[in-house]
């Protein structure tokens, strides 16, 4: 059981980007959202001749023989068949935008680790029973030690004095609405493997769209709630 605000996905993951990775391998766990996964999407995965890493909504991948670095993760997933038809090739810039200007919350980092509550088996529920004139009664009540949280520890937060997205903001893009921390991955990915970024399949506005930076790809799905556009970029001319 989770029981983190939002802002817990702003985790600096310096233990996967350190200097002695290979930058493919930091571009992959960058894409990795390992807070709030399942425990085989933390690694990246493979199929039969393809490795991806993915948070649901973002998802790297490239052909097996240019990985180079190791991951043990026994999943596989034939993650090609989401993947959009390239139908389209247009070099995007996304160096012309001032993506600090827009950086205008804290990020923070956690401190510790969660502890389930022992009491009530992370539920927040314990369970009673009564008995009444020889008729047996069950109800539930909230857990008393960790006030129906769960959670007997959570993890501290502590400001790293780096600004981030906040974590709603959402960027246009042609036609379609990306959450902005997720789009700007795909900057973030180009500055670590260089070169250009591809839009290789754009179709309409609720559809997955398709990068290519190098021997990657990146998918990143839409999002439909669009709750505060601060940047809107290559957008689709509307018809007269
Ligand atoms: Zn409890």
């Amino acid at each position: 059981m989770m029981h983190l605000s939002p802002q817990h996905l702003i985790v600096n993951h310096n233990n996967h980007t350190n200097m002695s990775n290979s930058p493919l391998q930091q571009a992959f766990y960058l894409i990795i959202d390992k807070d709030h996964f399942e425990e085989r999407f933390k690694r990246p995965f493979h199929d039969n001749d393809k490795v991806y890493a993915t948070d649901r909504h973002i998802m790297i991948f490239c052909d097996k023989e240019n990985i180079d670095f190791e991951f043990e993760n026994s999943y596989t997933v034939n993650a090609s068949a989401i993947v959009p038809e390239p139908n389209t090739s247009e070099i995007i810039d996304l160096d012309q935008h001032d993506w600090k200007s827009l950086m205008t919350a804290d990020e923070v980092e956690y401190i510790g680790k969660e502890v389930e509550c022992g009491n009530c088996g992370a539920t927040g529920q314990c369970d009673g029973v009564e008995f009444y004139k020889e008729k047996k009664y069950d109800y539930t009540y909230e857990c008393p030690v960790c006030a129906g949280t769960g959670m007997e520890e959570t993890p501290k937060e502590k400001l790293t004095g780096r600004k981030t997205f906040e974590f709603y903001d959402s960027i246009k893009f042609k036609n379609s609405y990306f959450n902005l921390r997720l789009f700007y991955k795909i900057k973030q990915v180009r500055d670590l493997l260089g070169g250009d970024i591809e839009l290789v399949s754009y179709t309409t506005y609720d559809k997955a769209v398709l990068f290519k930076i190098g021997y990657c790809h990146i998918m990143i799905m839409p999002v439909m709630s669009i709750d505060n556009c601060v940047l809107k970029i290559n957008q689709t001319p509307t018809q007269p």
